[in-house]
């Protein structure tokens, strides 16, 4: 069972985590309304940093913009709170949860309920495995597809999402699978349950387009620009799904996840079977950001 921290933000205070709690009949818990972050920081040799603090957290605005939800606090109030929580609980480097959900205060699908804010933080090792990311993962491609355009937004990050993602990673975990990976609605390929695609071919980054039904991933973003910077041609285009068979080289990215490579999908061996020199070099050039090997030339690393 998962140990929990001590102390948690909820509405602008830090307060035990056993106080943390919700109404059972918030709007949120029953119609998916809620928008929320996976934030990670890393105790970098300038100290803890959380990695692209402030571009989570207008993503986390832009979901609430999507559903017209309030937000009650400017964003300098929740980055502070991100930065209390970590240090209320003594945490070296974290996992960061920002939430806001529609709170109690109607029961039809258009109330105008009050938005509740939380943010926790916890340890959190590699999302996948704790090996996963040397060894890679086994993956399949789901048998359900992601949510079609104009039907869920999947540019938001948004609770109700995530019953598209539940469905995806628990059939892949039922068959024996590390992850899922799930196509759109138009038979292309998509994202993984929680996390961006990057394909190499003949030492290209291929990735799938933000129109394939999938989040603007940060991390997806990062290694896009990380790449561009040191040479490498990344290309975002429809990809088929039997290129996850024929690429040289795949992995999956996210905030947990960080740099997953993938070395099977379906049964057939991707590539050599084991994490390709592309994979190695773009690991090594995000996580040389936190111990220095990289320099932060954007501003991606926000101080504690
Ligand atoms: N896609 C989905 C569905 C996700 O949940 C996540 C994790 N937030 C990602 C992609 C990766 O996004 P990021 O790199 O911003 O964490």
């Amino acid at each position: 069972a998962m140990q929990y921290p001590e102390h948690i933000w909820h509405n602008g205070v830090i307060k035990p985590w056993a106080e943390a709690t919700v109404h059972v009949m918030a709007h949120g818990l029953h119609y998916g309304s809620s928008v929320f972050e996976g934030i990670r920081s890393y105790a970098t040799p300038k100290g803890q940093a959380i990695f692209r603090l402030t571009d989570h957290l207008k993503r986390l605005y832009a979901s609430a913009k999507i559903y017209d939800m309030a937000m009650p606090y400017d964003i300098d109030v929740l980055a502070k709170g991100c930065r209390d929580v970590i240090t209320a609980n003594k945490l070296e480097k974290a996992y960061l949860r920002p939430i806001a959900y529609r709170g109690l205060g109607g029961f039809g699908l258009s109330a105008d309920t009050p938005t509740d804010l939380a943010i926790a933080a916890w340890h959190m090792g590699p999302y996948l495995g704790p090996d996963v990311l040397e060894a890679g993962i086994d993956a399949c491609v789901s048998s359900w597809q992601r949510f079609a355009p104009n039907t869920i937004p999947a540019g938001a990050k948004a609770g109700g999402n995530y019953l598209s993602g539940q469905l995806v990673a628990r059939e892949a975990r039922r068959l024996g699978f590390g992850e899922g990976i799930a196509l759109a609605s138009t038979g292309l390929l998509s994202e993984g349950a929680g996390e961006n695609l990057f394909l190499v071919f003949d030492g290209a980054l291929h990735t799938t387009p933000i129109s394939a039904a999938l989040l603007n991933g940060i991390t997806r973003n990062s290694i896009i620009t990380l790449a561009k910077a040191n040479g490498i041609e990344v290309v975002e285009r429809d990809i088929p799904r039997e290129y996850l068979y024929l690429c040289d080289e795949l992995f999956m990215c996210g905030t947990a996840a960080e740099i997953t490579p993938i070395r099977s999908v379906d049964g057939r061996q991707v590539g050599a079977g084991k994490p390709g020199p592309l994979t190695r070099r773009i690991q090594d050039l995000f996580f040389g950001l936190f111990d220095g090997r990289t320099p932060d030339k954007y501003g991606w690393l926000e101080n504690v």
